[in-house]
C-alpha cells in the first residue's frame, strides 16, 4: 500500500480507480493505491488506485441499471459486439502485446499468444450469438399433451468477474465474452499487479459500443474483491484464483445463493510411459512447467516417468533446462520471463526452502541470464525423486520447479497421478493406443492431454474437479454458467 504521489515526474501512468457507466472515477490523493510494477526490472512504471466500497457499490447499481436493455438486446446484436471487440484487439495487438511485456516481462511470443487467446475467445461467443437455437426456448416433450413444455436459459443478471495476473485478458476474455453473450451485465476487478492490459481491453469493449454500465471495472487490492462478493445485487461471481480465496468467495457467495464460478489452483500431472518419444516427452515437460515461469494453474509440475526412460529422459531434460533463456522479453530467443512480484519470487522461494529442509533433492537448474540484474527473476528448477508427502511433490508452486517421479506401472502412474486433491488438467506421453484410452478414462481432471502441448481452444472447457474449483470456463459451457435454466409448463389453447 503507498499514497498516491501528486505528480509523475517520471511520466508513469496512474490508473483510476473505477470506471462506472463509461466514466473514470478517481481516488482521493490520500487514499491508498499500490504501484504497477515492470516484473523483469522491478521498476514502478505506473500506479493503481484502489476503489473504496462506496465505488464497488456504484459500480454494482451501474450494472444493474444496464441489465434490463441488455439483456433484452438481440444475441445477434450482442455477438455483433462481441465480433467488433475480436476485430479491435486484432488491431491493436501489437500494443497490448507489448503493454503485457512491459509489465509481466512475458517473452514476445507468450505475449503475443496471450492477445490471440483474447482475440479467439471473443470470436467464438461471437459465433454462439450468431446460433439462435443456443438462446431460443426448446420444447420438451412430456406425456401429458394438452400442455406445452419449454425450456429457456436466461441471463443471470450481474456478473462480477474477479481474475489474476497470471493471464491478464485471457482470463477476463474467457469470462468477459460468454457474459456478455448471455446477456449480463458485469463488474470486472483485475488483479492491481496487471490492471494496464485489462484497461486496455476494456476501453475497446466500449470503442466497439457496448453500451456504458454493461461493463464495468473496480480497481484495487485488499478488499475490493470482498466487498463485490458481497454486494446482494451481484447475482454472480467468477473467480479466477487460489484454493484459498476460492473458499472465502464461496462463503460470501452462500449468503445470497450468488452463482459461482470457481477456477482454482492445480498440481497436474504429466505421464510419461515406456513407449514415449523421449524428445517429445522433454518438449512437454519442459512447456508443461516452465510457460510463464510455471505460473499457470495448469501447470504439470508433477512428472512421472516409467523407470525404463528415467535416466534418459532425465539427462535430456537436463539439456533443455539449461539451455532455456530466462532474460528480460527484449533479449534473443528469451524462453522464460519473470515471476509477477517480489512477494511471488519470496513465496516460491521460500517454498523450495521448505521442500529441500524436508528432504527433497535438486537434480539440476537453469541459468539466468545476464540480463537479469533486477526484476523478480528465477531459474528453472527440477527435483528428482521427492517423497510423496515433500511440499513440492504436494502443493501448488505457482513458479518454475517441477518434481519428476519415476514409476513401474501404468497402475503406479496412474495412482500417483490421481493422489491429489486438486484435479485440473493432467498430460500422458505415449505412443500406444490403448494406454491413451486408459488414461483418458482414469486421470482424474477437467482435461487429458495426450501427446500435445497444453492447446486450449474456446470449444473446449476448461475447469477441474476437487479443490481445483466448480463449473467450467469456454465451451457452451462457459455460456450456460452466465444464464438460468428455466421452465414454463401452460395449457395448450
Ligand atoms: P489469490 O488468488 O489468492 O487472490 C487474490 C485475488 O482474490 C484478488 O483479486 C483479491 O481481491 C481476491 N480476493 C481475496 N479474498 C477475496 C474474497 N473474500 N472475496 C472476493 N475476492 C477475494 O492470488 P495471489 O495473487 O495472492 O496469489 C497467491 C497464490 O494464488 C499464487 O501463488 C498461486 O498459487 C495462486 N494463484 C492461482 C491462480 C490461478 O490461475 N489458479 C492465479 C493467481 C494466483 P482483493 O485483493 O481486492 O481482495
Amino acid at each position: 500500500m503507498a499514497t498516491i504521489p501528486e505528480r509523475h515526474a517520471d511520466n508513469a501512468f496512474v490508473l483510476p480507480a473505477a470506471t462506472v457507466a463509461g466514466a473514470t472515477i478517481r481516488a482521493q490523493n490520500a487514499q491508498a493505491c499500490s504501484p504497477v510494477c515492470n516484473a523483469a526490472s522491478g521498476e514502478t512504471i505506473g500506479w493503481q488506485e484502489h476503489a473504496s466500497e462506496a465505488m464497488v457499490d456504484r459500480a454494482v447499481h451501474a450494472a444493474r441499471d444496464a441489465l434490463v436493455a441488455w439483456r433484452h438486446s438481440t444475441p445477434g446484436a450482442r455477438g455483433k459486439l462481441l465480433r467488433k471487440i475480436a476485430e479491435l484487439l486484432e488491431a491493436d495487438r501489437a500494443r497490448i502485446a507489448a503493454m503485457q511485456m512491459r509489465v509481466s516481462g512475458k517473452p514476445p511470443f507468450e505475449a503475443d499468444l496471450d492477445v490471440s487467446d483474447a482475440i479467439a475467445t471473443f470470436d467464438y461467443y461471437a459465433d454462439l450469438c450468431e446460433n439462435t437455437a443456443l438462446f431460443a426456448a426448446e420444447t420438451i416433450t412430456v406425456p401429458d399433451k394438452t400442455v406445452l413444455a419449454q425450456r429457456t436459459h436466461e441471463p443471470v443478471g450481474v456478473a462480477a468477474l474477479i481474475v489474476p495476473w497470471n493471464f491478464p485478458m485471457v482470463t477476463t476474455a474467457w469470462k468477459l465474452a460468454p457474459a456478455l453473450a448471455a446477456g449480463c451485465t458485469v463488474v470486472l476487478k483485475p488483479s492491481e499487479f496487471t490492471s494496464p492490459t485489462e484497461h486496455m481491453l476494456v476501453d475497446i469493449v466500449s470503442e466497439a459500443g457496448v453500451p456504458d454500465g454493461v461493463v464495468n471495472v473496480v480497481n484495487g487490492g485488499g478488499e475490493v474483491g470482498a466487498w463485490l462478493t458481497a454486494h446482494p445485487l451481484v447475482d454472480k461471481i467468477s473467480f479466477t484464483g487460489s484454493t484459498a480465496s476460492g473458499r472465502k468467495v464461496m462463503q460470501a457467495a452462500a449468503l445470497d445463493m450468488k452463482r459461482v464460478t470457481l477456477e482454482l489452483g492445480g498440481k497436474s500431472a504429466l505421464v510419461v510411459r515406456q513407449d514415449a518419444d523421449v524428445a517429445h516427452a522433454v518438449a512437454l515437460a519442459v512447456s508443461g512447467a516452465f510457460t510463464n515461469a510455471g505460473q499457470m494453474c495448469s501447470a504439470t509440475g508433477r512428472i512421472l516417468v516409467h523407470d525404463d526412460l528415467y535416466r534418459k529422459f532425465m539427462a535430456a531434460f537436463e539439456t533443455a533446462v539449461r539451455a532455456l533463456v530466462v532474460a528480460p522479453p527484449q533479449g534473443e530467443n528469451v524462453a522464460m520471463g519473470p515471476l509477477i512480484s517480489a512477494a511471488q519470487h519470496a513465496r516460491v522461494q521460500s517454498l523450495v526452502a521448505q521442500g529441500v529442509e524436508e528432504g527433497a533433492q535438486v537434480a539440476f537448474a537453469g541459468t539466468l541470464d545476464a540480463a537479469c540484474k533486477a526484476g523478480f527473476f528465477m531459474a528453472p528448477l527440477v527435483v528428482a525423486e521427492p517423497a510423496s508427502d515433500n511440499l513440492l511433490w504436494r502443493e501448488e508452486i505457482f513458479g518454475p520447479v517441477a518434481c519428476v517421479k519415476s514409476f513401474r506401472s501404468d497402475d503406479e502412474a496412474i495412482s500417483l497421478a490421481n493422489d491429489t486433491r486438486y484435479g485440473l488438467v493432467a498430460t500422458v506421453v505415449t505412443q500406444d493406443a490403448n494406454a491413451a484410452r486408459r488414461y483418458k478414462a482414469q486421470l482424474r481432471a477437467g482435461l487429458v492431454w495426450v501427446n500435445t502441448p497444453q492447446l486450449i481452444f474456446p470449444q473446449v472447457c476448461w475447469g477441474g474437479l476437487g479443490l481445483s474449483g466448480t463449473g467450467r470456463e469456454l465451451g457452451i459451457a462457459g455460456l450456460r454458467s452466465y444464464q438460468e435454466l428455466r421452465h414454463t409448463v401452460e395449457a395448450r389453447a
